[in-house]
């Protein structure tokens, strides 16, 4: 077998390039904290067998915080595989789902599954792990691929269960017995790495995540204001916070971040150029991986912001660092506020409160959900979704797509259903103004 992870390797030397050359443009260097996570976080990873280090696949929802305070470097299988999404002209996953499907995995199971299964099996994509991690949520996909992986690594899994969260229950006991889930993997992480939780080393960590948080809440609220000041779907800190948090690089991405959109309200720039925005989308749910200049062209073409997105959406806070118990508690709950997880952990009213909220505190003016095929129970509430925006008067785009694999829907079939969406919604609002 040749070198260990061929495509990530060409990622890292693509992303070293456009960072040095983004670096230099005052309009496209607000790109550049999100290309550094991925630069610091492939290279961790690539050399985690020479520094010595283990790896732990982390089911994404799972922070990394408590894996950097063992030194255990994490790696969710379903991120490390999206990150080659836009390779290949977009069908950069393409060869890992088939190689699953080869191996019988289901067609209904979400692609970013079929990706991690197929990058496994193929020998050479991933690092092999000496552990999963897998909370029950957000949805059947990963409570049934985490076995297939456990299976095929015969790494030890654990699986923290968790309860159900939602308007009518008793949330104060659901807290209490995710908190002793939570424990319980501290329990795990002990065995796995074969050192006890050094206390300090925790709190060190979790000063430096509460740090990044920060950052992360100051940018998100900067996006609120009109016209929005930086262009993209909104920085997605998801992709660090799994696998970089706690970390003092990760920390430097997110400031870098606060610091470019603080700037950009300073010198007046904004995503729209001119500052003429005409809409602003709130894009509540994933888009197709392979199509992220969507919002380019938005801005570009149609003068449509897109200042709140699903994975942008933080609802975390800082944790209480006073003690251990303090640390340990708000790591937990920190982790039921993952986007996806956090609508995945019981009733629809989360997701569609969450929605709701959006569109009020960012302003937008209309909804697109591309509807990713894997995810059944979010598309089951898609009725009720448009039910509720339809009371406060919010227009609602829905299409079907596969977030990861181009060969459901092609760029070419959905932006023309954005386009006439858009145009619409525009029109409206200019009658309006009338
Ligand atoms: S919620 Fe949807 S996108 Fe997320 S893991 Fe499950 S199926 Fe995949």
């Amino acid at each position: 077998m040749g070198e260990m992870c061929p495509d990530h390797r060409e990622l890292l030397k693509m992303d070293e390039l456009l960072i040095s050359v983004l670096s230099a443009d005052e309009d496209n260097k607000w790109r550049v904290p999100m290309l550094k996570v991925v630069k610091y976080w492939v290279e961790k990873v690539l050399s985690a067998e020479e520094d010595g280090k283990k790896i732990i696949y982390n089911q994404f929802n799972t922070f990394a915080e408590l894996f950097n305070a063992f030194d255990l470097r994490a790696v969710p299988p379903e991120i490390w595989t999206l990150l080659k999404c836009q390779a290949k002209d977009g069908y950069g996953m393409c060869d890992s789902i088939d190689v699953a499907h080869e191996a019988g995995i289901h067609p209904e199971l979400c692609s970013a599954h079929k990706s991690s299964i197929g990058d496994i099996l193929r020998g050479d994509q991933i690092p092999p792990p000496v552990a999963l991690i897998n909370p029950s949520y957000p949805c059947d996909n990963t409570k049934i691929a985490y076995q297939v992986i456990a299976e095929i690594t015969g790494a030890p899994i654990y699986v923290m269960d968790c309860p159900y969260f939602g308007p009518d229950t008793d949330e104060e006991a659901a807290v209490e017995y995710w908190v002793n889930q939570f424990k319980g993997l501290v329990s795990f992480l002990e065995e796995i790495s074969g050192k006890k939780l050094d206390p300090d080393r925790l709190k060190e960590v979790a000063e430096e995540a509460n740090r990044a948080v920060e950052y992360i809440l100051e940018d998100q609220e900067m996006r609120k204001l009109k016209p929005c000041p930086t262009p993209g779907l909104g920085y997605q800190w998801t992709i660090g916070a799994d696998s970089l948090m706690g970390l003092p690089e990760y920390t430097e991405c997110v400031k870098m971040m606060r610091d470019e959109t603080k700037e950009r309200v300073e010198k007046g720039k904004t995503a729209v150029p001119g500052g003429k925005e005409k809409l602003r989308v709130n894009w509540f749910y994933l888009h197709a991986a392979y199509d992220m200049n969507v919002t380019d062209w938005l801005e570009a073409e149609k003068g449509a912001s897109s200042p709140v997105t699903f994975t942008s959406y933080a609802t975390f806070e800082p944790i209480d660092t006073s003690s251990t118990e303090s640390i340990i508690r708000g790591m937990a709950r920190r982790m039921l506020t993952y986007p996806m997880g956090r609508q995945g952990t019981g009733s629809s009213d989360i997701y569609i409160q969450d929605c709701i909220d959006t569109v009020r505190g960012w302003g937008c003016d209309c909804v697109i959900l591309s509807g990713h095929a894997g995810c059944k129970y979010l598309r089951g509430a898609f009725g009720l979704f448009r039910d509720e925006l339809r009371k406060i008067g919010v227009p609602l785009l829905v299409f079907d797509c596969d977030t990861f694999d181009p060969r459901v829907a092609p760029v070419e079939e959905f932006r023309p259903k954005i386009e006439e969406f858009v145009d619409m919604v525009i029109a409206s609002k200019e009658r309006a103004d009338e």
